[in-house]
């Protein structure tokens, strides 16, 4: 069994279908889905999903692009979504400055409320970084260093040095289709050094079909693609992966088995 640990299942691409591709899924031996929020003012839709399917969860948060458009949202207010059962994690949240879709100073004050909400409400951050290393190292350490912060760097594409202090804070990193593009190839590396035990996989869906869909529409589904070219990285066999990948998903977001 696999799990994708981060898809967009609320993007308005799966509404006409969602019940098959949540069906799809299954077929392809994936066992669970965490549907990710990206804006708070749709966490409504988010949710509902997440409620619809046994076997979707979802998180509550505010993807670095929406910052600026958003209201404000403090951590207070990030811990009250949390009392949902089906609400596993904190997030997305993080730094785009690649995009730079909202001003830095803002990204930062915002993913600076994230990181406190998943300390006091004990879930799982789920963080965003992208051409921004340093400093979400620098606000991760931060937040270890006031005490409970876990979390996974999602979609995982940067550096080793990233890699490496976000290992070093007990973080997992968690692997998109990006790993299976044939260009990839310092990703790729840095797949076959992540610890057996920290590493998840995703599909990051609607976006970033792996190799062979690549350049289709990603559904969740093709994260046994992403998983087993993975496993083929890491000369271990398929369902070592799928099982290694699950327990780690599954004592990470803890919640879910509740
Ligand atoms: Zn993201
Ligand atoms: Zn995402």
């Amino acid at each position: 069994m696999l799990i994708d640990s981060h898809c967009h299942l609320d993007f308005d691409t799966f509404a006409p279908e969602l019940d098959a591709v949540v069906e799809r899924a299954r077929q392809a031996g994936v066992g669970g889905l965490l549907t990710i929020c990206t804006r708070l003012t749709e966490f409504d839709r988010v949710h509902a999903i997440a409620e619809r399917f046994e076997d979707v969860w979802c998180s509550a948060g505010i993807h670095p692009h929406e910052a600026a458009s958003e209201p404000a949202a403090d951590a207070a207010r990030l811990v009250e979504f949390t009392r949902h059962s089906k609400v596993i994690g904190i997030g997305e949240a993080g730094l785009d400055y690649f995009y730079e879709h909202s001003p830095r100073d803002r990204q930062r004050a915002v993913f600076r409320e994230h990181i406190v909400a998943a300390r006091l409400s004990g879930l799982p951050l789920i963080v965003h970084s992208r051409d921004a290393d340093e400093e979400t190292v620098e606000l991760l350490e931060e937040g270890a260093k006031a005490g409970n912060l876990a979390g996974v760097i999602h979609c995982f594409s940067s550096t080793a040095y990233l890699a490496k202090r976000a290992l070093a804070l007990g973080f997992y990193i968690s692997l998109s289709g990006i790993v299976t593009f044939r260009k990839a190839t310092e990703l790729q590396a840095i797949a076959k050094t992540i610890p057996g035990d920290r590493l998840l996989v995703e599909t990051d869906s609607p976006y970033l079909a792996p190799v062979p869909h690549r350049g289709k529409r990603n559904e969740p589904a093709f994260v046994a693609d992403t998983a087993k070219f993975v496993a083929g990285l890491r000369g271990i066999p398929a369902e070592r992966l799928a099982e290694e990948s699950t327990a780690n998903f599954r004592r990470l977001f803890a919640k879910a088995g509740q």
